[in-house]
């Protein structure tokens, strides 16, 4: 039997990579991993968490707004980009540092540089640059791709002038005016962090509605509200050029012809798997169209069997938590003598938009494409919170329920709490429960996540249609 160097060599570390390495580690395996940049990942790095931050940021405003109707008389309040960004900064950096201990502690042999298939079972980690070390070449027996994805921007002329989520959290200065393009979670998301820290903002979005893949009502809802707080949000707009003039402020033209200015563009549409320059084809690893690792069920490489994948560089729900039950799995099946797949059925999410949205399940028309009857149950109301405030925001809230076998087959908010109220329903939705479990439980009052519980009658029946 060959002898390698380590029972499964990881590629990244971000949050899959460093789970898998980490548990694989502490079940005995020998690991190493490689990472080229920080670690953490995208999600630590330069996602999910100082997104979160900043987001929280925005949120003040309307907080400090809020005051006012209950009692507070609060002087004008300034906000100082540079002191969050470097407070932000200090938390990742914390962040990261509990990262590389959990894979110190775990016994994880890291080697930080870039790593490169030779063949599929050797790996060559070469120094990055401004580093010392030399190329060195590892064995393992088994491989574990995780090495994400990447923002990707639109081919137009003037592309570079505009910038993605990676140097928007690095921004020297708050610009007067940003323009988001895309209307994806990313897009949504800093649409409500640049306007609520006081920039204006216009969203180009190229299709219908924003969020595509979300439930309908969600989507309205959500656009409605945006354009509410003042956010310009313009559909069926795609920019075709970026010019800069003397100025320093931008021309965008779009592909209707139409022109606006701004100070800065942010791209936000969408992301590829991080699979060039890996040397996969080497080790006979099949790629998708949209180069993302193909895998199966158990994250295992279609075409090569010692290699694993799990992540972004996969593809399929591109989530933090995703990744991690992917790794889990993973070494579950490899290491604990427990193989499982993993299991992608209601994955709940949350986008975290002013006001944020919560989902777990299908959406109205995913259900209704499944040749269902259906029961919606629907509500939209002022939080409790802005009666006092008057702030003109709603909250909606929608179950849909098959009406046949009584199952709640989705869940959706929009609005204050959303992901955190959405998390809990995601446990009863992952038992199956039905329409009935929901009125048999009494709600807590006075919260708006009691109207989960509460509605009673169906704001409209869907009829079988032909599944699709
Ligand atoms: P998304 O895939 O969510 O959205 C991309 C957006 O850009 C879509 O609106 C898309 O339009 C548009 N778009 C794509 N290509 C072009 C183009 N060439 N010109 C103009 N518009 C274009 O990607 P994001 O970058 O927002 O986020 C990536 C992923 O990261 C998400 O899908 C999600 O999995 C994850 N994420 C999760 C978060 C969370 O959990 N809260 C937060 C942020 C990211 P169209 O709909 O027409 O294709």
């Amino acid at each position: 039997m060959a002898s390698y160097d380590y029972d499964l060599f990881v590629i990244g570390g971000g949050s899959g990579g460093v789970r898998g390495a980490r548990m694989a580690a502490q079940a005995g395996a020998r690991v190493g991993l490689a990472e080229m940049d920080r670690f953490g990942g995208t999600c630590v790095i330069r996602g999910c968490v100082p997104k979160k931050l900043l987001s929280y940021a925005a949120h003040v405003k309307e907080e400090i707004e809020d005051a006012r109707g209950y009692g507070w008389t609060i002087p004008e309040a300034r906000h100082d980009w540079p002191t969050l960004i470097a407070n932000k900064d200090a938390e990742i950096d914390r962040l990261e540092g509990i990262y590389r201990k959990l894979l110190a502690n775990a016994g994880v042999t890291v080697h930080e540089g870039q790593a490169r298939l030779i063949d599929a079972h050797t790996v060559a980690i070469a120094p990055i640059e401004g580093g010392s070390a030399d190329t060195v070449t590892v064995t393992a027996e088994t491989l574990l791709i995780a090495s994400g994805g990447h923002a990707t921007v639109p081919d137009i002329p003037g592309a570079e002038h505009g910038f993605t989520s990676n140097e928007a959290f690095h921004l020297e200065r708050l610009p007067d005016h940003v323009t988001i393009v895309g209307g994806g979670y990313i897009a949504v998301e800093f649409a409500g962090i640049f306007h609520g820290l006081g920039a204006g903002v216009t969203q180009l979005y190229r299709g219908e509605q924003i969020l595509r893949g979300f439930d309908d009502t969600v989507r309205d809802t959500l656009a409605e509200e945006l354009r509410k707080k003042g956010i310009d949000l313009r559909l069926h707009s795609d920019p075709a050029r970026i010019d800069r003039r003397d100025d320093g402020t931008l021309l965008v033209t779009l592909k209707d012809g139409a022109t606006l200015e701004t100070e800065a563009v942010m791209f936000a549409t969408g992301r590829r798997p991080n699979t060039t320059g890996l040397g996969l084809e080497r080790a006979g690893v099949d790629l998708a169209h949209d180069g993302a690792v193909k895998v199966d069920a158990h994250s295992r490489s279609t075409s090569a069997a010692n290699v694993y994948a799990v992540g972004d560089v996969t593809n399929r729900i591109n989530l933090t938590p995703v990744a991690i039950e992917e790794a889990m799995a993973v070494v579950d099946t490899l290491y604990k003598g427990a193989p499982r797949p993993m299991d992608h059925a209601d994955v709940p999410a949350a986008v975290f938009s002013q006001p944020p949205i919560g989902k777990v399940g299908l959406s109205e028309s995913e259900a209704a494409a499944q040749g269902r009857r259906l029961e919606i149950y629907q509500a939209s109301f002022r939080p409790m919170k802005y009666t006092l405030s008057g702030r003109d925001e709603k909250t909606m809230m929608k179950l849909i329920v098959d009406a046949d076998s009584r199952a709640v087959l989705g869940v959706h908010m929009v609005g204050l709490d959303a992901p955190e109220i959405v998390q809990g329903l995601a446990v009863a939705i992952k038992a199956g429960a039905t329409k009935e479990d929901f009125d048999r439980t009494v709600g807590i009052h006075p919260t708006a996540a009691e109207e989960f519980v509460t509605m009673r009658e169906p704001a409209r029946v869907v009829e079988k249609q032909a599944a699709e």
